[in-house]
């Protein structure tokens, strides 16, 4: 089964107009050998989406956002839909990031319904799932990622769909999984996507792992096992470490 890899950089609350320049630098290295090896997506804050989309255009890169509403209009001030981010310019949206699930209170239901809003929008979802650091010293890791799995992608969704496997106490503390063990979790995570969805549909479905991902250590996780891309946050805001981390296919 040959799924086409995906790196996406979540810039998460960072970035001015002016790094946009980042964007068009990453268009340099990304050139068609490349290309045709990995796909590249960046999500910068909403702010930025519709300034980016030229740019990214022009980069060869795709544009995602970090966040959406479940419904598409409304009395909801300060939420965007996804029809919004679509009408930006974002092809992709990340949904259930460990940093919203903690930061807001989304649980795995409300996952689902900005997953599906989505889709319904043409956005290909990104939906993350992990386990924080209490629950793997509890021998809950497998346990709460297939909760997440089984509670937050929608039961009719595509194979467009991306998952992106998150150990939340990987994300910015420069910790990582070992090899064996991002392993075992996205073996793992893709019985239980094929358990929800059916139809075969889990073996298409790429599924990133996140979390202290940079250039040093990209080669060695990328090149695991059901591992199909990253999901980069800190080191996606520069061009110089994203495409590092991008040439580890
Ligand atoms: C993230 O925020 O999704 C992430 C993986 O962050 P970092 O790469 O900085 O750990």
């Amino acid at each position: 089964m040959t799924r086409r890899p995906l790196v996406a950089g979540n810039w998460k609350m960072h970035g001015l107009r002016a790094s946009l320049a980042e964007i068009e630098a990453m268009g340099v290295d990304y050139d068609a050998a490349l290309r045709g090896r990995a796909e590249l997506v960046v999500c910068p804050p909403a702010t930025l989406v519709a300034l980016a989309r030229d740019i990214a255009v022009r980069a060869g890169l795709g544009l995602g956002a970090q966040d959406c509403h479940a419904e598409a209009s409304g009395a909801h001030t300060g939420d965007i839909s996804a029809e919004m981010l679509r009408d930006a310019g974002a092809a992709y949206v990340i949904v259930g990031h460990s940093e919203r699930r903690a930061d807001h209170g989304e649980t795995n239901a409300d996952v689902e319904a900005k997953a599906a809003a989505a889709l319904r929008a043409g956005l290909a979802p990104i939906i993350c799932v992990g386990e924080t650091r209490a629950e793997r010293e509890a021998g809950e890791a497998l346990a709460v990622v297939a909760a997440q799995i089984e509670g937050s992608l929608p039961s009719d969704a595509p194979a467009q769909i991306v998952v992106a496997y998150e150990p939340v106490w990987a994300i910015g503390t420069g910790l990582t999984p070992t090899p064996q063990d991002v392993a075992d979790m996205h073996a793992f995570a893709r019985a239980r996507i094929e358990a929800r969805l059916g139809g075969g549909k889990g073996a298409h479905i790429r599924i990133l792992y996140g979390g202290s991902v940079k250039p040093a250590n990209a080669r060695e996780l990328l090149s695991v096992p059901n591992v199909d891309g990253a999901l980069v946050g800190g080191a996606s805001l520069g061009a110089r470490d994203f495409m590092g981390v991008a040439a580890a296919y």
